[in-house]
């Protein structure tokens, strides 16, 4: 009994001496106040629809790298209040996610310190009505002597909604492309002619032809084309994973390469390629998935994380 509470004074002590030094030490007491970083991230997410993560610290940041579905990005860092921040904007693709629990990987140095984050998001079944259309049929099911011309579309597109670049200049909440209303809503699940077809993958805006058509944030205009589906189309490089797409215009008005900012008049409206008359269909795309740009343009769009 006695030799056990030696021990027990002996541990007493040795904790006291330490927690002594400690204050006294600034070497030991930065030890104990190890750099810390909070990751703010969703539980739940439904199909389709866009979220926030963000990394804070009080120590500095650097080497932020976000992995989420296979994707890797490198976010940028801002300070702010005394605090570092580095956010992302991620998503699920309403045509080819798959609902269930998904890993969020965050890995970062903090004051100098390699720290990684981990955190399950739950991705629920949404359900989008269906639409019907009516088309003329060679817009449905196109020629065989434009297949050629599809697919070489398809490479270019594909590589532009895929764009990660490293400076993040997209804010919250985006500008509103046109004013007139929402006509078609994302996810709605497309019967052309009576054919099952792709999800809406977008957001339709009544516009007159010829109005103008705002850039939704700041950016670089990555690709500018006339493609058989979308007419005459722009996309806008955002950084960090983050590009906005604007279709059936009647004229773009900027040129792969330029730069823009939010609500910069990008183009004017129209009905060119697949459309069955003048509006503004606006995509957005992060890291390559199309998600639904609405939660994107509400005042209070930086909530929608929390
Ligand atoms: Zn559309």
């Amino acid at each position: 009994m006695k030799h056990l509470l030696r021990i027990k004074f002996t541990t007493m002590t040795l904790l006291a001496l330490l927690w002594l030094t400690g204050m006294a030490n600034p070497a030991l007491a930065g030890m104990e106040d190890s750099p810390t970083a909070f990751l703010a991230a969703p539980v739940q997410v439904g199909l389709g629809q866009p979220f926030l993560v963000r990394l804070t610290s009080e120590h500095p940041l650097d080497k932020v790298r976000v992995r989420w579905m296979g994707k890797k990005i490198d976010t940028s860092i801002s300070s702010w209040n005394k605090h570092y921040i580095s956010l992302a904007m991620l998503g699920t693709d309403v045509l080819t996610a798959k609902t269930g629990p998904h890993e969020l990987l965050v890995s970062a140095g903090v004051g100098g310190h390699a720290r990684r984050f981990k955190q399950m998001i739950q991705v629920n079944h949404r359900t989008y009505p269906r639409q019907d259309l009516n088309l003329p049929e060679n817009m449905v099911s196109p020629p065989k002597e434009v297949q050629n011309r599809l697919r070489a579309e398809r490479k270019l597109t594909t590589k532009a909604k895929n764009t990660i670049s490293s400076q993040r200049t997209w804010q919250l909440p985006f500008y509103r492309p046109v004013p007139g209303k929402i006509t078609s809503l994302y996810g709605l699940r497309r019967y052309l002619n009576k054919k099952p077809k792709n999800p809406h993958r977008g957001l339709d805006f009544r516009s007159p032809l010829g109005s103008p058509v705002k850039a939704a944030a700041q950016g670089q205009v990555i690709l500018v084309g006339n493609h058989y589906y979308a007419g005459n189309s722009i996309y806008i490089d955002h950084g960090n994973g983050v590009v906005s797409l604007y279709f059936h215009l009647q004229k773009p008005l900027v040129e792969t390469g330029d730069r823009v900012t939010r609500g910069q008049t990008i183009g004017m409206s129209g009905t060119s390629g697949r459309s069955t008359g003048p509006h503004l269909h606006f995509s957005v795309s992060v890291s390559g998935a199309l998600v639904d740009p609405e939660p994107l343009f509400e005042k209070t769009a930086d909530h929608f994380l929390e």
